[in-house]
């Protein structure tokens, strides 16, 4: 999935070259992903409409057509939103695309199919999963220490990679981030957060808004095409056997919830503490 640096650096870039754009084709070659909150089939809802502004919520892009009505997308895992000149082709499965009046095409391409394409009126995103439920914006004045530690005090049963990964706590982090805030942070991914003391939890926050920013930079600085996943920066992601760029020892990755995580095991050691909390903990109530 595109993640916040990702969606930070596609908003800036669509906000230059579709914003004031009329759409004038649209051609759907997957109706799979569409999901219709309008009284009208998707290409009327949509055609002739002008983009007038884009935005991001959580990992959803939001845009903002004439006459109330709002295009969202959910790139999923594997989705790709590709801005297409008349010369270039579509990257990867053509999904949907939307014909601009400059001749440009915005394609949403997703080898899965499981991106989402939503048209809703103007500010009504009920039907929408998960859109109201997002978390507090980690890149917000609101993400405060203290908001933090509340959050993961309310999320205190979780492992900590589940709890930073949680889009209704922190809006949003996702799996490549999430390892490398944890390394940053040096905490093994599989603490429980409620183990985590007073400064385990002020290096991870820290760890946070540090690594977001850092990414920021990383993906602007890379200045590749909307569509290509900027990753080439990361320390630990997709890095099982390599050599930890702090220690020398070799990348790990475990399995949490069903993700890849990726990890040092020296720099983030299951602390002690861990296996007592484990062994302490007794099975679960049914
Ligand atoms: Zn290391």
């Amino acid at each position: 999935m595109p993640e916040l640096p990702d969606l930070l650096y596609i908003r800036k870039y669509l906000k230059k070259v579709v914003e004031r754009k009329t759409i004038t084709g649209v051609t759907v070659k997957q109706p799979v992903i569409l999901r219709v909150a309008v009284n009208q089939p998707f290409e009327q809802a949509i055609i002739n409409h002008t983009i007038m502004t884009v935005d991001i919520h959580g990992p959803f892009i939001r845009f903002e057509l004439s006459d109330s009505v709002e295009l969202i997308v959910n790139l999923m895992l594997a989705g790709k939103l590709q801005h297409q000149q008349p010369d270039e082709k579509p990257q990867g499965y053509l999904c949907c695309s939307l014909l601009l009046e400059d001749g440009a095409r915005m394609n949403l391409c997703d080898d899965d199919k499981m991106a989402k394409l939503y048209v809703v009126p103007h500010r009504d995103y009920a039907s929408i999963p998960k859109y109201k439920e997002q978390g507090v914006d980690i890149l917000s004045p609101d993400f405060t220490r203290d908001v933090f530690r509340q959050l993961a005090l309310q999320h205190s049963r979780k492992q900590v990679r589940v709890f930073i990964n949680d889009h209704t706590a922190l809006s949003s982090i996702g799996n490549a981030y999430a390892d490398e805030i944890l390394f940053d942070a040096k905490i093994h991914p599989k603490t429980f957060t409620r183990i985590l003391d007073h400064d385990d939890l002020d290096r991870l926050y820290s760890s946070i808004r540090s690594m977001m920013e850092w990414g920021i930079r990383e993906v602007e600085k890379a200045a590749q095409p909307i569509h290509v996943k900027v990753r080439d920066h990361m320390k630990v992601r997709n890095r099982r056997g390599e050599p930890c760029p702090r220690c020398g020892s070799t990348i790990r990755r475990e399995g949490v919830r069903g993700h890849d995580v990726f990890f040092c095991p020296i720099c983030q050691p299951a602390s002690r503490k861990l296996f007592i909390d484990w062994a302490n903990s007794g099975p679960r109530k049914p």
